[in-house]
């Protein structure tokens, strides 16, 4: 469980967006409410939420929605991710668990972000965790094992 340099100032940044953005879930079905914000390159910050479908696998992540902006709007390098996603403590604002990007959403993030990058997993502003993304998804596949000129090295 280890970070790059980002600041504290930017990690409290980045979860206050993902659970503003998490108010804009739309989980009718599992009523797991998820938000992300992911921070691009140039201090941009993107946010996303999970839409869910009544076809249910055709529904998609928090971090999927994120990406997908940041991406179609031009965005290709990426610094860091704040998620916070489930359901509230009884007593409290806080979420009751941490929520980890999915598999396919680690995968989804590979494409465009390096080992190093910062994934925030949050139950409040105060309360969370971090990783990188090679923490969460070690030997992950990638572009270069899709070319036909040389051999993959794993
Ligand atoms: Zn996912």
């Amino acid at each position: 469980m280890s970070g790059n340099a980002i600041t504290q100032e930017t990690i409290t940044h980045l979860i206050q967006q993902a659970l503003q953005a998490r108010r804009h879930s739309y989980a009718p079905y599992s009523d797991f409410q998820v938000g992300a914000a992911l921070l691009a390159a140039d201090g941009t910050v993107y946010t996303g939420v999970n839409v869910e479908n009544a076809s249910y696998p055709a529904g998609v992540c928090a971090e999927k929605t994120a990406l997908s902006k940041a991406v179609s709007e031009g965005q290709r390098q990426f610094t860091a991710i704040a998620v916070a996603g489930g359901h509230r403590q009884e007593d409290s604002t806080a979420l009751r668990d941490y929520c980890p990007p999915c598999g396919v959403c680690r995968q989804f993030l590979s494409e465009f972000c390096a080992a190093s990058f910062t994934v925030i997993t949050a139950r409040s502003v105060t309360d969370y965790r971090t990783y990188t993304l090679a923490d969460l998804l070690p030997c992950s596949f990638e572009k270069r094992q899709l070319d036909r000129t040389s051999g993959a090295e794993v």
